[in-house]
């Protein structure tokens, strides 16, 4: 088996107090996320809701479960009852589906929302016009089962730092404007989830408080 427990650590040590790591654990099997786990590693985040179904289903209870991925708002339901946060939410319409189903558990459902920044072609992600646009159209102020706490997002897959600095320099501007105009009195809105395995270095540097890494230490993802 990959040396999870090596490589975890590794990335572990990287990390300053302060910034947590998401284990980004979708395409391994359970046995590499039970070797995390044994290390003390509690958050994974998976982007397939029946993969994450599955997983929830046989590994440990006290495991927070954070979706990464594209959420189709049919399969928001699935997993309502037991996900701890919802970290790319790029329409008002996702927004209210995963109210609806939260309220319907019960609970109040973490959320982040996706910024698109990089320069790919991408379907999803709010830009940063969308993003101003969908709070100050204010409709999810009525949402009391979701809770906003904060941004993410992915940079261009480029090897040129600059870029990538100037990326991550963008979201957090854009955090701090929407921090001070919509939550200055909301200290969960304090999340800026950025850093994968091939820049998560550069996204501590640039104000992370959440990296998402897989690969660097689950090794190649066997789709
Ligand atoms: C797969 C994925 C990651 C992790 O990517 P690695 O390069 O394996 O670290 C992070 N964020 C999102 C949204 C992903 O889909």
């Amino acid at each position: 088996m990959y040396d999870v427990k090596g490589q975890l650590h590794h990335v572990l040590d990287a990390l300053p107090e302060g910034v947590r790591l998401v284990a980004i654990s979708k395409y391994h099997p359970n046995e590499y996320i039970e070797a995390a786990y044994e290390e003390g590693q509690r958050i994974f985040g998976e982007s397939h809701e029946q993969e994450l179904r599955q997983k929830h289903e046989t590994l440990p209870k006290d495991i927070e479960w954070h979706f990464i991925g594209h959420l189709q708002t049919n399969k928001v339901k699935y997993i309502a009852p037991y996900v701890t946060m919802v970290e790319a939410v790029d329409s008002l319409k996702l927004l209210k589906e995963i109210d609806k189903q939260a309220a319907k558990c019960e609970r109040v459902i973490d959320v982040l929302l996706e910024l698109h920044i990089a320069e790919e072609e991408t379907k999803y992600g709010l830009t940063p016009e969308a993003c101003r646009q969908l709070l100050a159209d204010g409709e999810w102020r009525q949402l009391n089962h979701v809770r906003i706490c904060g941004l993410m997002m992915m940079a261009s897959y480029v090897d040129d730092e600059q870029q990538i600095r100037s990326e991550f320099r963008l979201a957090h501007s854009l955090f701090d404007e929407i921090k001070e105009r919509y939550f200055a009195d909301a200290p969960w809105f304090c999340e800026r989830s950025w850093g994968m395995s091939h820049d998560y270095p550069i996204a501590v540097e640039e104000g992370s408080t959440m990296v998402r890494v897989g690969t660097s230490i689950f090794g190649p993802r066997v789709y």
